[in-house]
């Protein structure tokens, strides 16, 4: 059965004290924040950006040369924007998820599944030699089945995964009930081995501090505003100072951009995700869950979830809300009724967390773009490289990015720039208004699909040939 299009009052009960903030960004032990930059410095590699993407570029660098000299700009703090407020699923795939990256890079997607679990192992290795503790935890993915459609498609999806090496694990509905207990699973998909779990805003502060220990200068509270050639390198302008660097890599998600080409391929699309309050532990033991696999539903618009390290329960997704214009900004971050319906499916998942108090409850924007997957490029005569694009899978791939755009800025071929799906682009958007009118009659779509045994109609079909998606 569909989850419910409206919220009943016991649900919206829950959300009475929620607090509007991020749940992981929302820690006594958080970081200062970082002087923002005064004055003119200088450095070989400077970074926009201090979420995943900045973040991990800016450890690479130092890792593979540590006498470069690497500045990191950051508008708002360290790991504050999507990198801090996401569900914390670290996938190994880079192609959001196996069935896409079939559809997409068929040829050369072997060489992309090695690739992403080679990245989700060497971030592990990176973890364990920086110190950074974010609660990784192996634990693996389970698909559920909410829906009858959904079984078949299930089962589509797991003969893709066994042909391409895949350890899954078939579950019929006793059995993934007996794993975790929802009465509304009928089958389930369980895989091992390709997905662990963070905390996302400890990945991002570890990360900060693994780079300051390595020396990078990290600057919090500064926006770029300007970007422009400087000699043989460039200058990059904030409203205190600037830097003239040789290189320099956009990390910026899906923030504003500051070259205007990237608005023509990422739209902001907001996500809304709730955190409960810790489980009193006959309510945990009553969920099962004991492998603590994160857990998604295999509709169009699917719920992502999982249990925090003080068994809390984070629910996210279903809505996915593009704001007219590339709508962006902090009073996008709270939807109470994208919360409300959270909060009602949640119940309609475990209805043994009925009455469970709902503590935080936020929203972020992630980097839409229409093939759902990370792209990159440069600009200024190569001076620049920049990668965006991860939509909603990009804790893992984000490592991958800034191996990707490091190599790009050497201006010499690696095995990385010469694969597909680095040297193509996604389509782009149309400009508005038919981007906000396209985007809605994509959602309006994809809801019917959901409610009509997976059925995709006209408008669908015609974009899956075209290959134009929307997805979070
Ligand atoms: C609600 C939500 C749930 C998600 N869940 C998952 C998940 O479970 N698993 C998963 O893999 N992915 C998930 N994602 C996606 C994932 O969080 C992102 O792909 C990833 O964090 C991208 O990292 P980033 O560094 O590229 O971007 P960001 O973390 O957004 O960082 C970009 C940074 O650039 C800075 N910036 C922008 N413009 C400027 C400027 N002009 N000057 C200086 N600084 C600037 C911003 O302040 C920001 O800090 C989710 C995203 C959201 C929003």
């Amino acid at each position: 059965m569909p989850f419910s299009r409206t919220a009943r009052p016991t649900a919206r009960a829950a959300l009475r004290d929620a607090r509007p903030v991020p749940l992981w960004l929302d820690a006594p032990d958080r970081p200062a924040p970082q002087p923002s930059l005064e004055g003119h410095v200088q450095a070989d590699l400077a970074v926009v950006g201090a979420g995943f993407t900045g973040l991990w570029t800016a450890l690479l660098a130092k890792q593979a040369d540590p006498q470069r000299d690497v500045v990191v700009l950051e508008a708002g703090r360290v790991g504050h924007a999507a990198s801090g407020r996401n569900g914390g699923f670290c996938s190994a795939s880079l192609t959001h998820g196996l069935a896409n990256g079939s559809e997409r890079f068929g040829a050369e997607l072997p060489r992309l599944l090695d690739l992403g679990r080679e990245n989700l192992a060497g971030m592990r290795a990176d973890l364990a030699a920086h110190g950074v503790d974010c609660g990784f935890e192996p634990v693996g993915d389970l698909v559920a089945a909410t829906d009858p459609h959904h079984v078949d498609e299930l089962q589509e999806l797991r003969q893709l995964a066994e042909t391409h090496g895949e350890a899954v694990t078939w579950l019929d509905r006793d059995a993934v009930r007996a794993l975790v207990a929802s009465p509304r699973y009928l089958a389930g998909l369980q895989s091992d081995g390709e997905t662990a779990l963070v905390d996302p805003a400890r990945l991002a502060w570890g990360l900060a501090a693994a780079c300051r220990r390595l020396g990078v200068r990290i600057h919090e509270g500064t926006a770029v505003t300007r970007l422009e050639r400087h000699g043989a390198g460039l200058r990059l302008s904030s409203a205190g100072g600037a830097v003239t660097a040789g290189r320099a890599i956009l990390a910026t998600n899906a923030f504003p951009p500051l070259l205007r080409r990237l608005r023509h391929y990422v739209v902001p699309v907001y996500d809304y995700v709730l955190a409960t309050a810790p489980l009193p532990a006959d309510v945990r033991r009553s969920l099962g869950w004991s492998g603590r696999q994160g857990i998604s539903d295999a509709g169009n618009q699917f719920h992502y979830y999982r249990l925090t390290a003080d068994d809390r329960v984070v629910f996210g997704g279903y809505d996915a809300v593009y704001y007219r214009g590339n709508g962006f900004g902090a009073d996008r971050e709270q939807r109470p009724a994208s919360f409300e319906l959270l909060a009602e499916h949640l119940v309609e998942t475990f209805p043994q967390l009925e009455g469970t108090p709902i503590t935080h409850a936020w929203g972020g924007a992630i980097d839409t773009c229409t093939r759902f997957t990370a792209f990159w490029g440069t600009a200024f005569g190569g001076r620049l490289a920049y990668v965006a694009g991860y939509t909603g899978l990009g804790v893992g791939a984000s490592r991958f990015g800034a191996r990707v755009a490091l190599d790009l800025l050497t201006g010499r071929p690696t095995e990385l720039t010469r694969l597909e799906m680095v040297r193509t682009r996604p389509l782009p958007f149309p400009p508005e208004p038919l981007r906000g009118i396209g985007i809605d009659l994509m959602r309006w779509s994809l809801d019917r699909a959901d409610r009509h045994g997976g059925r995709r109609n006209l408008w669908l079909r015609a974009l899956d040939r075209v290959g134009l998606g929307f997805d979070s």
